[in-house]
């Protein structure tokens, strides 16, 4: 299923979506009041099959006529996420200087860890603050976001996949003058709205092979990032494994998992972005976001 959150007045409510019929159906009708995205993947053993079942029966209204917000509004604590995740990222962002100031192209030889604030969440559609005063070189970063399902700790990556409830999209919007300035890189990833998620969060069972999945970016219509969920450096499995090694993953986590190249500081001069710029961040059957700077 391709569900949603969207807004009625000052609540939120669960929807399915038929992206290509453009139609929405207000599956918060069948949940226990008040259940959000969280309730519904924790819950979902017992839920998914209601909701199978049931959403067909309900009444329609055009996906356009309602405000969709990011999937999981508000995570449940911040969102892990990976850098150099990609070969030819690794090697623009060693180039760029912004890493290391000796430029090293190295690989990666375990998956490089950090998060991002639970506050950076914006809406698949919403305007991206561009913080002036606080950063001057803002940058995209398109990215397959891996939800989990069922918790747990000491994952293998045999059994990884038992524990993904489905795929989002996440622009690891990024300010490169404090990632490079503060060395840790949560101050750079967190800035508000620098998180756009959406539209929907799909459930596994939608995608036959997330591997086959293609993430792409585009700023202002001009294709800039375009690469297979396959050529990542540390597969899905092996994420899961690494975090869940020593830290226990839970019921809606998110797991933002890397960008592959194009982005701004891959080009030389860094083409930045800035107010009015419009970035669409596109992944093969997860929808489109799109975003402009403010
Ligand atoms: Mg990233």
């Amino acid at each position: 299923m391709k569900l949603v959150t969207f807004a009625a007045g000052t609540s939120h409510r669960i929807g399915a979506v038929d992206p290509e019929a453009g139609v929405l159906r207000d599956a918060s009708e069948l949940l226990p009041a008040g259940a959000g995205m969280l309730e519904v993947i924790e819950r979902w053993a017992e839920l998914g099959p209601l909701l199978r079942d049931q959403v067909p029966g309900l009444t329609t209204r055009a996906v356009d006529s309602v405000e969709l917000l990011a999937p999981i509004p508000v995570p449940r604590r911040n969102i892990f996420c990976v850098g150099k995740n990609y070969r030819d990222h690794v090697l623009e962002f060693g180039r760029s200087g912004y890493d290391q100031p000796d430029r090293s192209e190295a690989m990666p030889e375990y998956p490089v860890l950090f998060s991002k604030a639970t506050t950076a969440v914006t809406g698949p559609y919403g305007d991206i603050d561009p913080h002036h005063g606080v950063t001057a070189e803002l940058d995209y970063e398109a990215e397959l976001g891996v939800i989990i399902g069922r918790g747990g700790r000491g994952i293998t990556r045999e059994q990884a996949f038992e524990h993904v409830w489905g795929y989002t999209i996440i622009d690891d919007f990024t300010a490169r003058d404090l990632q490079r300035t503060h060395k840790q890189w949560l101050l750079g990833k967190s800035l508000d709205t620098h998180s756009p998620m959406g539209p929907y969060a799909v459930s596994a069972d939608e995608i036959a092979d997330v591997t086959a999945l293609m993430v792409e970016s585009r700023v202002n219509g001009e294709l800039r990032q375009s690469a297979p969920v396959k050529d990542l450096i540390f597969d899905i499995q092996e994420l899961i494994a690494t975090i869940s090694a020593g830290i226990t993953l839970l019921p809606g986590d998110l797991i933002a998992t890397g960008t592959p190249a194009g982005v701004g500081i891959g080009f030389d001069p860094p083409r930045f972005v800035g107010s009015g710029d419009v970035i669409e961040v596109s992944i093969t059957g997860l929808g489109t976001q799109r975003n402009r700077i403010a």
